[in-house]
C-alpha cells in the first residue's frame, strides 16, 4: 500500500509518502516547509496559511519525486483533520480533497495527535506504552484501553511547547524556541526558585511562564536552566505517577519537545526506578511532519474505506481521546 500524508495543522506544511507492507512501513519521502514568524512573534494563523498555500505545490511535487511515485500510484491520501489552526488545517484539506476527487483516490482525515503517537510506535518499536505527547499543541499523558487513548494527565492551560516558545519570544528568539532555550540552559547550573504546579496528575504552566519572564530580565541562562528544570520535573512527576498507576512497562515520548535531551534524561531516571523501557521518537520525526499523518492513514485503511468528499471536514479542537481506534 502506498499512502500520501499531508500535514498543515500549524507552522509546518509537509507531505510524505510511505509504503506499507504488513505491519511495517517504509518512509519513501517526507518533505517540509516551516513558516517562521518574525523574531519575538508567534504564529499568525492567516500568514501561516498563506505560507502553506504558496509552498504546497512545491512540497507536494518534491515529495512525489523523492519517493519516485506518481499520484496515480497512490492507494490513499490522508490529511490532518485537526486539532490545529483553522486557516492552516484548511490548506491541507483542500490539497488532499482536490487530489482525491480528481484522481479518485480514497481520502482519510487523521487526528494529528494520534499521528504523533502512531509514527512514534512505528519508529521506536514500542508496543503498548504510556505515551507522553509534548508539542506546541499538546501536553498529555496517554494510555490505550478499549480502542481509545485515555488521558492520565494533561496541561490545564498552555502546553509545554507554548511555555518554551512564549518564554523564548520574550527573550527575542524566533519561534519555535525550544532548541535555543535548551542551548542556553546548558550554560547555567544556577537554579532560581520558580512556581511548581502539579494538580492531581495535571500540570499548569502559566504561572511558571510569568515568573520565568521576571527571572529572564536578570539572567537569561539561569532563567532557561531553571525553567527547564522546573517544567520537566513537573512532567516527570506526572509520568511517574501514571507509570505507577497504569503499571505500563514502556514509556514513549513524542512531539516536538521530545527533542530535548534534558527531558529525556529526567524521564530515563523515572523509567529506571519503575523498570520501564524508555523510547523517544527519533529527532527528525519529533516535530510535525507528513509521515505522522500518512502512517496513521495507512493504519486506518486496514479497517475503513475512507470518507466521502463531503465528510472531509477539519475540526480545530478535535481531541484524540474522542477517536475510536479500530485497527
Ligand atoms: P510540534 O508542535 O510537535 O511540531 O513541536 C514544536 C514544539 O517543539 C515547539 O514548541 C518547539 O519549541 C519544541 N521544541 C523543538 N525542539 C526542542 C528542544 N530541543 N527542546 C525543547 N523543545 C523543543
Ligand atoms: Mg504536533
Amino acid at each position: 500500500m502506498l499512502g500520501l500524508g499531508i500535514e498543515s495543522t500549524a507552522h509546518t506544511f509537509s507531505c510524505a509518502v510511505i509504503e506499507k507492507s504488513g505491519k511495517s512501513g517504509k518512509i519513501l519521502s517526507d518533505v517540509r516547509k516551516i513558516y517562521k514568524p518574525a523574531d519575538g512573534e508567534g504564529i499568525h494563523p492567516r500568514e501561516a496559511s498563506r505560507h502553506h498555500i504558496e509552498n504546497s505545490p512545491q512540497v507536494l511535487s518534491e515529495c512525489l519525486n523523492e519517493a519516485d511515485v506518481k499520484i496515480t500510484d497512490l492507494d490513499l491520501i490522508s490529511y490532518a483533520g485537526g486539532p490545529g489552526l483553522g486557516p492552516c488545517l484548511r490548506v491541507g484539506a483542500v490539497v488532499a480533497r482536490s487530489l482525491a476527487s480528481f484522481y479518485k483516490i480514497p481520502i482519510y482525515p487523521v487526528n494529528h495527535a494520534i499521528g504523533h503517537i502512531e509514527l512514534g510506535k512505528l519508529l521506536t518499536g514500542a508496543k503498548n506504552p504510556l505515551v507522553l505527547l509534548v508539542s506546541g499543541g499538546h501536553t498529555m499523558l496517554l494510555a490505550f484501553l478499549n480502542k481509545q487513548w485515555r488521558v492520565f494527565g494533561e496541561t490545564l492551560d498552555i502546553t509545554l511547547g507554548q511555555l518554551l516558545d512564549q518564554f523564548g519570544r520574550s527573550l527575542g528568539f524566533a519561534s519555535p524556541c525550544g532548541r535555543n532555550i535548551e542551548e542556553l540552559a546548558s550554560s547555567s547550573s544556577n537554579y532560581v526558585q520558580l512556581p511548581y504546579s502539579v494538580k492531581g496528575n495535571d500540570v499548569s504552566f502559566s504561572g511558571l511562564l510569568s515568573a520565568t519572564k521576571t527571572v529572564g530580565k536578570q539572567n537569561k541562562a539561569d532563567a532557561c536552566y531553571s525553567l527547564q528544570e522546573t517544567a520537566f520535573a513537573m512532567i516527570a512527576e506526572a509520568v511517574e505517577r501514571a507509570l505507577s498507576f497504569t503499571q505500563k512497562n514502556e514509556l514513549m515520548v513524542v512531539g516536538g519537545v521530545a527533542a530535548n535531551k534534558r527531558l529525556s534524561e529526567m524521564l530515563q531516571d523515572v523509567c529506571k526506578r519503575h523498570n520501564s523501557k524508555f523510547f523517544v521518537v527519533p529527532l527528525k520525526y519529533a516535530g510535525d511532519c507528513g509521515s505522522q499523518i500518512c502512517w496513521t492513514g495507512l493504519l486506518e485503511s486496514q479497517v475503513k474505506k475512507g470518507v466521502s468528499i463531503d465528510k472531509t471536514f477539519v475540526t480545530q479542537s478535535w481531541r484524540l481521546d474522542s477517536v475510536k481506534v479500530e485497527y
